[in-house]
Order: structure tokens, then sequence, then C-alpha cells
């Protein structure tokens, strides 16, 4: 995959992924995964090209306003466009959207108007106040514009699947899906939400699933929100799929007409956006609750830690590295315990599970934050936030289980237990998920409610513990890993932190990705440390084949990394990278320069790239990227420099993408 000029780019085919733990289906049901787009959603298409046309057509000019009539994904992907396109965007909506994807649109530069209540809707307020105020810098873009892209996904699926028989797609608009020209000749189900209910409420008034007769002949089915939620909770929890309402809607549809269909029949189901806008809703078993959606599938029960414990199951040291990670002098692996998996250069169109979407992801140039600070160098940014499961750390995650399924460690039935800042156990649970395997994450207090979610929603247990214990400590997330893996039988803790498939995961495929995406011509590599795996994975093949690249390692304030001499570490906020020890997978002497990061630079400098680039990054990629400016400052224009971002938005929807959050710890936004 090649340089992507903005991240507009790199909106493309997204992966048609089987589903695989259906009981009672013979016929073949695939997910068109259009929530892996880097705004989230199907309708990052959309927005591309609606305004590519409308700017083609002369009625979008520089400088304008675009106004739209929708909130939610809709509204984000329409942000993200306007970011790297370079349009102001106001967005009209209602009231639903929640504090995420209000903080969210905010962060992207759009102007929101919450209409509450109006005379033919919401729709009707905004037309009315371009047109009718005489707004000559504004576009209305209406949303039935929206159709012709879905008649596009369509062609898509039919162009990829050897056979299609039937597509099932949420209905978003009213017209969507009526008079599509699109290639397609099998059946077309439109599948819509009872209207008769007060949303989100009254389960109990919602008609059932459409009958297979009903549904044969008219080509509608009707999915109670209640069968949504919950088969979307299901979709996540046991295939990996963390999609949205709609997409659980559809899905359910699809599953309940193919029980009638012989084992021949291919169905494809377009699944328009993910879990991130609906962490505060059903994701939330707070949520659930609240409304008494009794049919949806709740977490079990926590496990807790006896208090008394055999001492010596702590006896563990996190900075040795299971395994021989070593080079004779010709450069050859001498002392390599494991064999390395071979390159893969691009992801397969259709795939076996959504494990197979993890890695290939986008490598992006920088058009806007460099110039602000003065940069004349290129930057370009690996989007690991575009990985299934939202971070760099699936990859690893994936490496790991298929290390241990190979050694035979891991087998079926067993519980994975993992101590993390986050990532790490969104990866696992979701690699544990398409398994079928338990699933026990153990994170610190600090890291964000929006991670948790992830991981519930994926079916694992999450346990909490304090921010201040040392590694050490009985009580640190390493610790309570320990002894819950000496209490639960048949349990492992893959340890990232000593792990090879850790290091290897990057060496065998992000750092390929990298070179083949740059030409083998980069100057330096800026890469955040945590376990230290992505920085020595990827600057181990990165020396190889470019022995002048420098390697710049970020490391917060308040961690060791940087320093391992230094004793002094204290808290900060940025998740997922520092330590109070240098884990056994960081080959500290890879690192040529190290930069440390402040908690202010990282969030301001992740907020610009969200503004002004349309990167929906974490905040550690803000640490990365600001480390970026300061080494290209004062580099020639033919210097290429590349940044890591390990994680993205959905993990930080209330804290920094939150005014509120940066304004009081003192903040610029
Ligand atoms: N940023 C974030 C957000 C992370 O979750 C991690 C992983 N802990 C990193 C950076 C650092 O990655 P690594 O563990 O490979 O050093």
């Amino acid at each position: 995959m090649k340089v992507s000029n903005n991240i507009l780019e790199a909106i493309e085919k997204s992966p048609l992924v089987k589903l695989n733990k259906l009981e009672g289906v013979k016929a073949s049901i695939y997910a068109k995964c259009e929530y892996l787009n880097p705004g989230g959603s199907a309708f990052d298409r959309a927005a591309l090209k609606v305004l590519q046309k409308a700017a083609q057509t002369g009625r979008l000019r520089e400088g304008m306003t675009v106004v739209i009539a929708r909130g939610g994904s809709y509204a984000v992907s329409f942000a993200m466009a306007c970011a790297v396109l370079k349009y102001k965007l106001m967005v009209v909506t209602d009231d639903k959207d929640g504090a995420g994807v209000v903080n969210l649109l905010s962060t992207m530069g759009a102007e929101l108007v919450r209409v509450r209540q109006h005379e033919g809707g919401v729709r009707h307020f905004a037309i009315q106040y371009v047109h009718e105020d005489g707004h000559k810098d504004r576009l209305y873009i209406d949303e039935a514009e929206y159709d012709t892209c879905v008649a596009s996904i369509l062609d898509e699926i039919v162009d990829t699947l050897p056979k299609v028989d039937a597509i099932f797609v949420p209905m978003i608009h009213e017209d969507t899906t009526k008079a599509l020209p699109h290639k397609f000749t099998g059946k077309l189900m439109r599948v819509t939400r009872p209207k008769d209910i007060n949303y989100p409420r009254a389960p109990t008034a919602v008609p059932d699933l459409a009958t297979q007769e009903e549904l044969g002949c008219d080509s509608e089915c009707i999915v109670s929100d209640e069968d949504a939620y919950a088969f979307s909770r299901w979709l996540s929890a046991h295939e990996g799929l963390m999609v949205g309402a709609s997409s659980g809607a559809a899905l359910k549809a699809a599953v309940e007409w193919a029980k009638y269909q012989p084992a021949e029949t291919t169905i494809a189901v377009l699944c328009i956006d993910g879990i991130r806008n609906y962490l505060d809703h059903f994701v939330d078993n707070a949520w659930i609750k609240e409304y008494r959606l009794r049919h949806v599938e709740l977490n079990g029960e926590k496990p807790k830690p006896n208090e008394t414990y055999d001492p010596a199951v702590l006896k563990y040291d996190p900075t040795t590295l299971a395994g021989d990670w070593e080079k004779d002098d010709k450069g050859h692996w001498s002392k390599c315990s494991y064999t390395f998996k071979p390159y893969r250069n691009e992801r397969p169109g259709v795939m076996g599970n959504v494990l197979d979407a993890v890695g290939n992801t986008p490598l992006v140039r920088l058009n806007t934050v460099p110039a602000m600070h003065g940069v004349e160098a290129q930057i370009f940014v690996k989007c690991e936030y575009m990985n299934s499961g939202g971070s760099i750390k699936d990859r690893i995650a994936c490496r790991m289980v298929e290390l241990a399924e190979t050694a035979g460690i891991l087998k079926p039935g067993m519980t994975i237990i993992e101590p993390t800042s986050g990532n790490t156990g969104i990866g696992l649970a979701l690699a544990a998920a398409v398994k079928g395997y338990k699933c026990i994450i153990v994170m610190p207090e600090k890291m964000s409610k929006e991670k948790a979610l992830a991981i519930e929603a994926l079916g694992a247990t999450i346990i909490r513990t304090p921010n201040d214990a040392a590694f050490d400590s009985p009580l640190s997330h390493i610790g309570v890993s320990l002894r819950l893996q000496s209490e639960i039988p048949g349990s492992i803790v893959l340890d990232q932190y000593r792990n090879m498939g850790n290091p290897m995961a990057h060496y065998e495929q992000t750092a390929e990705e990298i070179l083949d995406a740059m030409d083998d011509k980069i100057d330096y590599v800026i890469v955040g440390t945590g376990t230290g795996g992505s920085a020595t994975g990827i600057a181990m093949k990165i020396k190889e084949r470019i022995p002048t690249c420098q390697i710049v390692g970020v490391d917060p304030e308040g961690s060791i990394l940087a320093d391992p001499t230094q004793t002094d570490t204290h808290f900060y906020e940025v998740e997922g990278v520092g330590y109070d020890f240098v884990p056994g997978v960081l080959k500290w002497n890879v690192i040529d320069i190290w930069q440390k990061s402040t908690d202010r630079e990282s969030f301001e400098t992740a907020r610009a790239l969200i503004q002004h680039e349309g990167l929906l990054v974490g905040g550690s990629t803000g640490s990365n990227a600001y480390a970026a400016i300061q080494v290209a400052k004062g580099l020639p224009k033919d210097k290429r420099i590349v940044v890591v971002a390990p994680d993205g938005v959905r993990n930080y929807l209330t804290k920094f993408l939150s005014d509120d959050w940066m304004f009081i710890r003192g903040y610029h936004l």
C-alpha cells in the first residue's frame, strides 16, 4: 500500500468478514465492515463524493460553510472531510447525540446547532436557515445524496464476492435503496425499525421480526431496537465485529432470513458504523439496565483474587525477555527462538474473520500541522487506529495468541488474563471473542472508561487496579494478573512485557508496511514506548534495510524509559506509554534519540491533528507528532519522517476530546 496524500485517500474497499458462530444457519453471511473506514462509517465515502461533486460543479467554493442536517456518524464523516478539504461545517441536529459525538464534532471544528423541536423537522430548519437567510457562503447538502454512495458499496460487494444472493441494507434515509442504480440482481432487503415506538424505550410494544413470508414478498424487514442492540452486542462479543445498532439490526434480519435458505446461499450485510458513537448508549451495561432491555446479554461476574496468596506467585521479572532475539556479526538471526511470518502486503477483500482486518493500515502525509510549526520536512502518520480493534496492539495480541496456540500452551476453553494499559486488552479481547477463549483484562484506574467499554463489548471481563501501585506490588495490574492466574484453572498470562510475539509482530509486518509505502526512503521514525515492543520491532527491521535511519523513542515525563537510571516517577495523563521499569521486550539500544513528552504538548498536538488533518488519533499520537515536529525543525524539504499513531479517538471521547477536560487542566483548545 502506497502513501496516501491525505486521510480521505484511505477511504477505500472495506473488508467483507464472514460470520462463523451462527447456529441454525447453513448459508454464508458476510458483514461489509464500513465501520473500518478512517472516519468510522460508510458516510466517509458519501461525504467525500458529495463534497467533491459540489466543488466540481462550482456550488462549493473555498471558504464556504457546508451545512448538513444530521448528527452521529454522518456528521463525523462530513467533519473529517471538511477538515481535510478546508471547508467550514455546520451540523444542524436534534439532541440525540451523546457527549462523545458532540466532543468529537467540536474537536474537529464543526459548529453544532441543536434543534430541539421544529415544525417540519431538523432538515426543514437547516434548509430555511441557509436559503431564507440568504447566506451565499453556505451550502446545504441533502441527505438523499447519500443514495448514490450506497449503490457504489453494493457494487463493491458484488465485485468482491464470487456470488451474492441477497444484500441486507439498513435503511438510513427514506429514499435509500429505492431505485438504486447498481448491477446487483439478487434480493435487496431493506431493514427498518418499527415506526410507532418512542425512542429508545418500550421494547415490549415492538412487533416481532417479520416472518419469512413477509420478508420474501416485500423485501422489507422490521427489527426492534432491543433485538438490534442485543444482536450488535452479540456480534462484538462472539465475532469481534464492533458494529453499531443499525448493523446489528441488518445482521439480525439477515440471520433470520438465512435460517430458511440452503447452504449455497451467500448473503452480504451492509454495516454502516461501529460502536464509537454508542459507548454511552447500548454498549454500556448501565444504559441497558436503565432501559430494562432484558434480552441483551450482559457480561458475567468479575473474579476477585484472594486476599491471602502465596507470595511466590509474584516472583516474576518483567524486565527479561522470554526467548532470544539476537543477530550474529553477519546480521543473521542466529539466536531467534521463533520462525518469522511472511510479510502480507495488503488486506484480503474477503476475510475468514475480523482478525484478518488487523495490519496493512494507511500511511498518510501531513499537510497542515507541520507548516503551522514552520516545518519543511515531510511527515507521514502510520494510522494504527484503523486496525479492527482500534490500535497498534491488535497486531501483538493476534501474534501472541498464535504463538501460544502453536506452542500448545493456549488451548480451547482456556482463559487469557493480561495486565495492560488497555489497548493490548482490547486486542486480546478481540482475538478471544473470535477464537472462543475467555478473557480477563486487568488495567489501572487511570485508563479511560471508553477502553473498558470496548473490552466489555468484546465479551471480556475488566478489573481495575490503583494507579500508584508499583509494578511489583500485589495490587498492581501485573500483581493482580499473576494472582488470578494462580487461582483460575486453565488460565494464561501471555505477557506483553516479555513475549517475543510483541516485537516480532512489528518486525515482521508493521515495519515492512512502512518501508513498502515509503519505498525504503525514511530518515526518522518516531515511536512512543510503553512496553517498547513497537519501537523494538520497527527499529530492528528498519535499521536492517536503512542503517542511517534514526529511531526516535518518545517517553512521557514521569516515566523512566528514556533514562532507566532515574527513579523519579509521577502521574501523567497520556495513556499507554511510559513505565516504572524497562520491559524485557524493549531493546533499549535500538533507540538513537529519546524525546521526553508532556501532557500539554501531547493533547494539544493530538487535537491539532484531528482538527486540521482529519486524523482521528489518540493522545500518545500527539506525543509522537510533537516529538516529530521538534526533530523536523530546521530539516530540509526532502527529509522524510514517519510517526506512529498507536490508537484513536474512540478511546478518549470524554477525556482530551472534551473542551472542559482540557480547560480544567489549563490546556489550549
Ligand atoms: N500508545 C498507546 C495509546 C498504547 O496503548 C501503547 C501500548 N501500551 C503505546 C503507545 C506504546 O506501544 P508499545 O507497548 O509497543 O511500546
